[in-house]
């Protein structure tokens, strides 16, 4: 059992680092204040190849793996946890398309996303009505001469109006005959078709810089060749999908803590009360301890979760949701115990750790809530 690094992870960690700090860090609070999309940072990202870190370089990729690809993840949100969702989301986009679509699809869109031609790509399963339970969906496609229609409405749609590609999801089967979750597939629907309506974008807690919207899609006709993957196959594809992304919403958590916690132990350092720091007090020391016992705690799950879905696992479920779960669930602690120990400082937008903690809690929510998480590894478990 080896715990480092190796050479090609430990680069790709060090180069998602140095550009944290020098490109993103000095932005991270401006863009957080005027939600400002963070286009030119995710451009460079691109140059880095941070937009495909664990797609095939023939297709611009870094082909750097799924560990290389949550140690930048950690990089880039311990600079700013809404790039960090951007790329994340963007990764996905790549890794679904490069797993299920045709080689005309791989050519055609991964690219484009690697490169930073598109500022981003797009995932679109949730709806007003269904969230944690996507089957439920009601978007319509239906079967038109030469390609599908695709009608209904889309929620919470990550870089929406921003993406140059999105993986969308609709019902395939008729309203006569429902077929559950086999009565799914998967679209690719690029930026700009005629009908897609880009809603009022919303107005969140935290994450201020990445874009969240609504979808419309009234009768946006897309050609046979955007179906992705076998039709009826969308929900096996969003599972599948969602389990590489969890990672990627771990390590963000990830990211998110360590900045939190680097920035609670300089302040309990500079910070003088009853004439001493208040690092020397053990009630702050002990919440440092907590946080960086349960930091490493969480990384290790992610890491676990990474080498198991690069070795090719046949099923990394259990340890994607575990690693998820629990990261979000200490890095939730880990930015509340940062602004604790900033006392009424940590309150206030001066100082980072209220954006942090603000930034954080989504990753409780998104790609599965934690009940949805437990609820995935109980069911492995209780299955033996
Ligand atoms: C900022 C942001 C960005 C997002 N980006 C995207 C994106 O890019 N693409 C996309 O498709 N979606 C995206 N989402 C949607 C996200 O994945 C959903 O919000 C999430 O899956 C939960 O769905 P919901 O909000 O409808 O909550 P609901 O499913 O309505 O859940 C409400 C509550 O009920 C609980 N609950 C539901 N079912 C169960 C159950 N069976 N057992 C126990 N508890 C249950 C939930 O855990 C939660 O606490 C985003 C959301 C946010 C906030």
């Amino acid at each position: 059992m080896d715990f480092e690094l190796n050479e090609t992870q430990a680069l790709v960690r060090r180069t998602a680092r140095e550009f944290a700090e020098q490109r993103i860090m000095p932005l991270a609070a401006e863009l957080d204040e005027h939600s400002r999309f963070p286009s030119e940072i995710l451009a460079g990202l691109a140059e880095l190849g941070m937009m495909g870190v664990n797609l095939p370089t023939d297709l611009g990729g870094a082909e750097a793996g799924v560990v290389s690809y949550s140690a930048a993840m950690q990089e880039v949100a311990r600079g700013c946890a809404s790039t960090a969702v951007t790329m994340a989301v963007t990764n996905m986009v790549g890794e679904v398309i490069n797993a299920f679509g045709s080689d005309a699809q791989r050519e055609r869109q991964i690219p484009k996303l690697t490169s930073g031609e598109y500022a981003a790509g797009a995932f679109s399963l949730s709806e007003p009505e269904a969230g944690s339970d996507p089957a439920g969906m009601q978007t319509q496609a239906t079967k038109i001469d030469g390609g599908w229609s695709l009608s209904g409405q889309k929620q919470w749609v990550t870089s929406g109006s921003e993406a140059g590609v999105m993986v969308v999801w609709a019902r395939t089967d008729s309203a006569d005959d429902r077929q559950g979750h086999r009565g799914i597939s998967c679209f690719l629907v690029e930026q700009g078709a005629d009908g897609l309506e880009v809603g009022k974008k919303e107005d969140k807690l935290g994450l201020r810089a990445s874009e969240t919207v609504p979808l419309t899609f009234n009768d946006v006709e897309v050609e046979d060749d955007a179906l992705l993957g076998e039709l009826g196959s969308g929900f096996r594809i969003a599972m599948m999908a969602l389990d590489g992304g969890r990672i990627g919403i771990a390590s963000q958590a990830l990211g998110i803590a360590s900045a939190a916690l680097e920035e609670a132990i300089a302040y309990s350092k500079e910070r003088r009360q009853f004439k001493r720091p208040i690092a020397d007090f053990q009630a702050i020391q002990w919440m440092i301890a907590d946080s960086q016992t349960e930091l490493e705690a969480a990384r290790l799950l992610t890491y676990r979760a990474a080498a198991m879905k690069e070795a090719g696992a046949k099923s990394f479920s259990k340890e994607a949701a575990s690693a998820k779960v629990f990261a979000s669930e200490a890095a939730w602690r880990i930015c509340d115990r940062a602004l604790q120990i900033h006392g009424g400082y940590g309150y206030v937008r001066d100082f980072a750790v209220e954006r942090h903690l603000r930034d954080v809690r989504v990753t409780r929510i998104y790609e599965g809530t934690s009940e949805i998480q437990r609820t995935v590894i109980a069911r492995s478990v209780l299955r033996g």
